[in-house]
């Protein structure tokens, strides 16, 4: 499953969004087995309308969601990363997760202290960035010293060892540059040979920009957001916007009550769609689906997955022993109303290439799982 972490300065809305998200998720999906693992940790399923599509289509007895692993990192404050025993626990936590959420106050309200006393996005955003930038810092220095002094090597290695020093040396000049990462350019191989140090600034990161519920149908309009915008994309991030208090608000609501409440505020879903379509295309990932009586249930690959990968995310066992994959595109499937009038009209596909968006054509209950 992929991990997202939701980090943030204090007082930015972290754990209104993340138990928000969490009880939201719940509601939506009564057949899935939603649940807080730990206090802070929590899976949510992705909504996903061309689930419930098929799945009657199919007439399925249920509808199994895609899902996303949310972690709530409370406690990233200035100097984290200077090793003071907690803060480097907080650092360890990032360092587990695919993707970061970093939630971006953007809201007034004298009532909620800020930290550094006023709302200010860019500073909020520089002060994370940095104890990601330190961390990876002081990881490449030891890792440097181990690469001199090591001892000789088949030659196999030494020519990975070669690829991960050039890496880090760019990455290092980066680093001191203020430049996460996952700005500098690196071959497969490369990459390949850095990633053991999981380095935090790899990382993709989705700005969440917590605004009032009175900015959601217009949040470019607040200057704050406007500043959020500008530095997601200078530094290659997603940007979300989204108000904490209404998602917590909505989870209070009955479901039939929350459409009519998020209308009225002028929008016409609540913010975790939106927040996962964007971690998602972020990550790269894309969603296919299998379909039959029993179930029908959304399953994540990476983009440009062959077949016999994204079977063996349903089971190792059929990438092993993969024999092909019948696929049909998700809008021929509905035109043509079931997979027997799909193959009437020769709309499956029978090859190893997939792509997105596609039914993948094996009925689960046929299958031995
Ligand atoms: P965390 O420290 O980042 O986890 O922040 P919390 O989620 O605990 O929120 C801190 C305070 O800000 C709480 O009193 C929340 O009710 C309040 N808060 C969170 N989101 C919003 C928001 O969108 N608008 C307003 N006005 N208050 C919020």
């Amino acid at each position: 499953t992929l991990k997202a972490g939701i980090v943030g300065l204090p007082n930015v809305g972290k754990s209104t969004l993340f138990n928000a998200v969490v009880e939201n998720g719940k509601a939506q999906a009564a057949n899935f087995p939603f649940c807080t693992i730990e206090p802070n940790v929590g899976i949510v399923a992705v909504p996903d309308p061309r689930l419930h599509v098929l799945s009657a289509l199919c007439n399925s007895q249920r509808a199994v969601p895609a899902s996303i692993e949310l972690v709530d990192i409370a406690g990233l404050v200035k100097g984290a990363s200077q090793g003071e025993g907690l803060g480097n626990k907080f650092l360890s936590h990032i360092r587990e997760v695919d993707s970061i959420l970093q939630v971006v106050r953007c809201f007034e309200d004298n009532d909620v202290v800020h930290v550094n006393g006023k709302v200010d996005p860019k500073s909020d955003i520089d002060v994370i960035n940095l104890e990601l930038v330190f961390s990876d810092l002081d990881q490449i220095e030891k890792r440097m010293e181990k690469l001199k002094k090591g001892k000789p090597k088949d030659s196999q290695s030494n020519l990975k060892e070669e690829a991960e020093k050039s890496a880090l040396e760019r990455i290092q000049q980066a680093l001191m540059d203020g430049k996460p990462a996952r700005s500098v350019p690196l071959t497969d191989f490369e990459k390949d040979a850095v990633k053991h140090l999981c380095l935090l600034t790899v990382k993709p990161i989705v700005y969440v920009a917590n605004v009032a519920e009175s900015d959601l149908a217009a949040p470019e309009d607040n200057p704050h957001v406007k500043e959020v915008m500008n530095l997601a994309s200078e530094l290659q991030s997603g940007l979300v916007t989204i108000s904490a208090q209404v998602e917590s608000e909505l989870t209070e609501l009955p479901l039939e009550e929350r459409t009519e409440y998020l209308e009225s505020l002028g929008v016409d879903e609540s913010g975790l769609g939106n927040l996962i379509r964007t971690t998602y295309g972020l990550l790269g990932l894309r969603t296919y689906f299998t379909s039959g009586e029993k179930e029908t249930k959304a399953w994540t690959i990476l983009a440009g997955m062959t077949a016999p990968q994204a079977a063996g995310v349903i089971h190792s066992d059929f990438e092993k022993g993969f024999i092909r994959a019948e696929t049909v595109a998700y809008n021929d499937f509905v035109a043509a109303g079931s997979f027997a009038a799909a193959r009437e009209k020769g709309l499956i596909n029978s090859s190893l290439e997939v792509d997105l968006g596609f039914v993948l054509g094996l009925a689960l209950d046929d299958l031995d799982l």
